[in-house]
């Protein structure tokens, strides 16, 4: 398989460590590049109020954090922008099209990643997130050959006795719309608790989501305008 270049685009620092990051340490020890696009220091999350932080504060915090989780999977290039946390869905969409697309330019990705339609927790950021760089991907994939694929990272909607996301409310993708199911090895399971263990600030939220145990061994994905039926077992499964 021909070298690969993944951008993964998130409104949040941490966002790349609820699932994905297995993932991504698993396409950079295959030898592909693993570029991460941030684009708020996620200063504006509630826990801050538990240790009496600013959104500045917070966010470099944050920032640092992600930093940490840099050390264990090494991105190609990360770039952690500094838009207003928590106002991404307030903000004007076109000046995030205009920062993604040049992104994306200067990368070349042959696969963008980011949160699907119901972005998961449902944070406005995410369902913002999801908008922003679907609509760029699109016009975009028109004139550059290189763009394959666009991946949603999502969860299959459990068996109705089963119920994830913890204490909270998590939106799940009907599992026929799911086109990419990947099984971690116990070092990537590994790699998924140490990444989230970075966020000692939000280590109550990684406990009450209780995301290590729903995530267990599998990581999933839709990819847009794609469909797979059996489900691909690797991100970049059926692209050359
Ligand atoms: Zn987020």
């Amino acid at each position: 398989m021909s070298k690969l270049k993944f951008l993964y685009i998130f409104p949040h620092p941490d966002d790349e460590s609820f699932g994905p990051a297995p993932v991504m340490y698993r396409s950079i020890n295959e030898g592909h590049e693993v570029h991460l696009l941030t684009l708020t220091k996620g200063g504006a999350t509630k826990v801050r109020h538990q240790f009496g932080y600013s959104i500045k504060e917070m966010g470099e915090i944050r920032e640092q954090e992600l930093h940490e989780v840099s050390k264990l999977i090494p991105f190609t290039s990360m770039t952690i922008l500094n838009h207003q946390d928590g106002g991404m869905a307030k903000s004007n969409p076109i000046l995030f099209e205009h920062i993604i697309k040049k992104h994306i330019e200067k990368i070349e990705p042959n696969i963008v990643v980011t949160y699907p339609i119901h972005g998961i927790s449902g944070h406005h950021d995410h369902l913002a997130c999801h908008a922003i760089v679907k609509r760029v991907y699109v016009d975009m994939k028109e004139k550059h050959n290189y763009l394959k694929r666009l991946a949603f990272l999502t969860i299959p909607t459990p068996d109705e006795n089963k119920h994830v996301g913890g204490m909270y409310k998590v939106n799940t993708t009907r599992n026929k719309d799911v086109d990419c199911e990947i099984t971690l090895n116990k070092n990537e399971v590994n790699i998924l608790k140490k990444a989230l263990d970075c966020y000692g600030t939000y280590s109550s939220v990684i406990k009450e989501t209780n995301v290590i145990n729903d995530i267990g061994n599998k990581v999933y994905f839709e990819f847009y305008n794609e469909n797979f039926n059996p489900r691909v077992t690797s991100i970049n499964g059926e692209i050359n």
